[in-house]
């Protein structure tokens, strides 16, 4: 069986060759991808397209057609593919319909029934959903663990029938960093696959392949789209994972709409420039909260108040947009004080996108969180910090905390 990457290199549009290797990844990630025979345009075109036709029967049958069909293979989803595999590497890119089908899809693909899995007990709260019901249907048993957990503790968890350990790293509300790297040796020694949604870092600052995880899940519709206009996953993978994670992504007939792989692969050329913006504006407001009275706790993973905050500076090249904090107990009326009056803070689901955003999360609620109780006694609060000027963000905070304070 041939990896996405083999077909992407009979394709018009091959990754940047030897050459390309030897550049910085932010010049590749500009070329990736990009095909120059279309008439000079900077762009590849949107190729739109069920069948694709050949010149004869014995053309069609012969396997050697660059494309012969549009539900997985297409120009454009091969430009896009290989600009991410630019980003993390590994041996295949499969592009998927949202960042929660890039998760549920090594799952699918990596476990049989009668299995078991290993899981954070930080993860994003749909992944926990998918489990719960879906893979439980299926006879695929599950057991959370501390995200600090070291990787001694997970030997009293594991089973004779476990096969994947799955990482989340930040955790996605809470920020926890976990030990990447000891815990995919745990892993080795048992003899289990590793997939990680590497979401928060967008592939950028964390490099999964590196330290030997298997699986990286992305949730593109943050920072790759980065526009909050395209819903759209990415599952990149190694060795037989990948090879599994192809298999079934084509079993399962998932697609994407060319305009939204192309909208992705446009936002992906802006990447480098927005992270490191995103990250400079973070940092900048984060610690401005800090100070702040009624702030508890800052949860952001460069900043020595997260937990992990030693493992991020070892294993981590920067930081992206997404924090939380943690306030000081006040009332709902104090708390919606705060949130619903602020100006340049959206109240609303995902993030990734150019504009900032806000939204409360309850850790000790059991849909987030089992294995290990959350302690804190003030409201967690999850921050994305946009493209903003940083001033007028925290001039907008400020505010807020005013009229928490006052109410
Ligand atoms: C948003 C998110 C997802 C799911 O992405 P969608 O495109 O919204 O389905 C998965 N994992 C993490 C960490 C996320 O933040």
């Amino acid at each position: 069986m041939s990896s996405s990457r083999e077909q992407s290199s009979q394709s018009p549009t091959p990754p940047s060759g030897d050459k390309g290797k030897s550049r910085a990844r932010t010049t590749r990630l500009v070329h990736a991808g990009r095909d120059l025979s279309a008439h000079g345009f900077v762009n590849p075109p949107v190729y739109r397209g069920s069948t694709v036709l050949a010149d004869s029967l014995s053309a069609y049958e012969s396997g050697a057609m660059d494309y012969t069909y549009g539900l997985h293979q297409s120009p454009t989803f091969d430009a896009l593919k290989n600009a991410l595999l630019e980003i993390e590497r590994g041996d295949v890119c499969v592009i998927v319909p949202s960042g929660l089908s890039a998760v549920t899809l090594p799952f699918l693909a990596l476990l049989s029934a009668g299995d078991h899995v290993l899981i954070s007990d930080g993860v994003y709260g749909p992944t926990r959903r998918f489990l719960a019901r879906t893979m439980k249907r299926f006879g695929i048993a599950h057991t959370y663990f501390d995200p600090m957990a070291d990787p001694n503790a997970l030997e009293a968890l594991i089973r004779p029938e476990t096969r994947l350990l799955y990482l989340e790293s930040p955790a996605s509300y809470t920020m926890e960093v976990q030990d990447v790297p000891a815990l995919v040796e745990f892993a080795r020694k048992h003899g289990l696959f590793t997939a990680m949604d590497n979401t928060w870092s967008a592939g950028w600052f964390f490099d999964p392949f590196a330290v030997g995880v298997d699986v990286s899940i992305q949730a593109a519709t943050k920072y790759q789209a980065g526009h909050s206009d395209v819903l759209i996953g990415a599952v990149l993978a190694r060795g037989e994972a990948a090879e599994r994670i192809a298999e079934t992504h084509r079993d399962l007939g998932l697609s994407t709409g060319p305009d939204d792989v192309w909208l992705t692969l446009r936002g992906l050329r802006t990447l480098e420039v927005r992270l490191s913006r995103h990250q400079e504006n973070a940092l900048k407001v984060a610690e401005w909260l800090r100070g702040q009275e009624a702030v508890a706790r800052v949860l952001h993973p460069a900043l020595p108040d997260a937990p992990g905050h030693e493992v991020f500076q070892r294993d981590f090249s920067g930081s992206s947009g997404l924090f939380s904090i943690i306030l000081k107990p006040v009332s709902e009326e104090a708390l919606h004080a705060f949130v619903d009056g602020l100006e340049l803070f959206g109240i609303g689901a995902s993030w990734g996108g150019y504009e900032s955003l806000i939204l409360r999360f309850d850790p000790a609620s059991p849909r987030l969180r089992t294995a290990h109780p959350w302690r804190e006694t003030g409201p967690l609060l999850r921050l994305h910090i946009g493209l903003e000027d940083p001033d007028d963000l925290i001039a907008d905070l400020d505010a807020g905390l005013r009229r928490l304070k006052e109410a």
